[in-house]
C-alpha cells in the first residue's frame, strides 16, 4: 500500500504548527490539515502579551509566522473537516468530510477548542445577526455602539478590551463577583471607563427584534431573582470552550469532558497517535504550551515512525 505521509498533523494552530516545523527538520515528510485558516484561535486574537520574545504581538502575525516556518520546513498544508481517524494494521487512515482518505504512518491530533455557546435554541439563527464569538473578526460592526460581552475569563476580558477601540460602551457580565481571567488584564478591564462590569447576573435568553436581529439578552439576577433584559445590538460569549474531539469518539483516548489522555510524551494508548495542544487533559491552555506540547509530539512520532520503518526494512 502506498502510504502518502510519514506524519498528518490534525489542526493548524500554535501546537500543530510547531509540531510541523520540528518533524520536518527531522526529515519527515509531514502534512497538515486544516479547516480554516492557520492560527486556530491565534488568528481571532487582537494582541498576545505573553509569548516569549514578544512584549506585544498581533494575534494574525504570530500565526502567520509560525505559518511560514511550517513551510520552510516543508509542510504541506492540506484542506480538510476530518470525521475519524482509524489505524489499520500500522497505517493510520484520517478521513475528511468530504470523503477523501488521507494516510500516514503517525498522526498527531492538534484540534484545539470550539467555543462553547450560551445553549439557547436561537444561538446558531442569531450568529451574524447581532451573535459573535469573535471580536476580532466583527468588532469593527459595532463602531459608536454599545455591546455586551458575557464571561470573566482571559477571553472575555482581552476582547471587552479590543472592542473598547470601536464602540463607546462594553457592558460585561459575568455570573460572579470575581473573574477567572490574569491579575493584568482585571486590572486593565477595571480601569477602562468604557467598560461597565455586571456581577451576578446569568443570561437565560435572547431578546430578538422582530426582523430576526439581537436585540439583547435576559440575565437572571443571581442577587434578587430577577429578570433583567440588557439592550444590545453585539453580544460576544466567551464562557469556555470544549474540545474539538468529535472525529475521535470511535477511539477509546477521550476522559469524560472529551480532552484526549496523554502521557508526558504526547502518547495516546493508541501506538503512532499522538496528541497536543489545548485539546489533551492539561492545567494550562496558552500558546507556548500548546508549542512545547507540539515539539514533544513531534520528535515522539520521529522515534516511532524511525522504529516502524526499520521494522519493516
Ligand atoms: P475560561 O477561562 O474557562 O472562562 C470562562 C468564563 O465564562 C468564566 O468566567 C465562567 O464563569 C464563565 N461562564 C462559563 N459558563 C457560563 C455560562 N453558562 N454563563 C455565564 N458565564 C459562564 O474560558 P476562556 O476565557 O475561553 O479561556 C480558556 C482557556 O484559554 C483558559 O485556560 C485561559 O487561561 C486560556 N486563555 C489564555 C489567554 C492568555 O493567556 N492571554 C487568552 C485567552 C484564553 P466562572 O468563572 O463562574 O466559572
Amino acid at each position: 500500500m502506498d502510504i502518502q505521509y510519514d506524519l498528518i498533523i490534525i489542526g493548524g494552530g500554535p501546537a500543530g504548527m510547531t509540531a510541523a516545523i520540528y518533524a520536518g527538520r527531522a526529515g519527515l515528510k509531514v502534512g497538515m490539515i486544516e479547516k480554516e485558516a492557520p492560527g486556530g484561535k491565534m488568528i481571532k486574537t487582537d494582541v498576545i502579551c505573553n509569548y516569549p520574545g514578544y512584549t506585544k504581538v498581533a494575534g494574525h502575525t504570530l500565526s502567520m509566522n509560525m505559518f511560514d516556518h511550517t513551510q520552510e520546513s516543508g509542510t504541506e498544508y492540506l484542506y480538510g473537516d476530518i470525521q475519524k481517524v482509524e489505524k489499520i494494521d500500522d497505517v493510520m487512515h484520517i478521513t475528511s468530510a468530504d470523503g477523501q482518505v488521507f494516510t500516514s504512518l503517525a498522526v498527531i491530533a492538534a484540534t484545539g477548542t470550539v467555543e462553547r455557546t450560551l445553549g439557547f435554541p436561537e444561538d446558531d439563527q442569531l450568529l451574524g445577526r447581532g451573535l459573535s464569538y469573535c471580536a476580532v473578526c466583527d468588532g469593527a460592526f459595532y463602531k459608536q455602539k454599545e455591546v455586551l460581552v458575557i464571561g470573566g475569563g482571559n477571553s472575555a476580558l482581552e476582547e471587552a478590551l479590543y472592542l473598547t477601540q470601536f464602540v463607546d460602551k462594553v457592558k460585561l457580565v459575568i455570573r460572579r463577583d470575581v473573574f477567572r481571567a490574569d491579575v493584568l488584564v482585571q486590572k486593565q478591564v477595571l480601569d477602562n471607563p468604557k467598560i461597565e462590569v455586571i456581577k451576578k447576573h446569568v443570561p437565560q435568553g435572547y431578546v430578538i427584534s422582530d426582523d430576526g436581529k439581537l436585540a439583547g439578552i435576559t440575565f437572571k439576577n443571581l442577587e434578587t431573582g430577577e429578570l433583567v433584559d440588557i439592550d444590545s445590538h453585539g453580544c460576544f460569549p466567551y464562557i469556555g470552550a470544549d474540545p474539538a474531539t468529535e472525529y475521535l469518539k470511535n477511539l477509546d483516548i477521550l476522559d469524560k469532558e472529551g480532552y484526549i489522555i496523554t502521557d508526558e510524551r504526547m502518547q495516546t494508548s493508541i501506538p503512532g497517535l499522538f496528541a497536543a495542544g489545548d485539546i489533551i487533559v492539561k492545567n494550562l491552555r496558552q500558546i507556548v504550551t500548546a508549542a512545547g506540547d507540539g515539539s514533544i509530539a513531534a520528535q515522539e512520532a520521529f522515534y516511532y515512525i524511525q522504529a516502524l520503518k526499520s521494522k519493516e526494512s
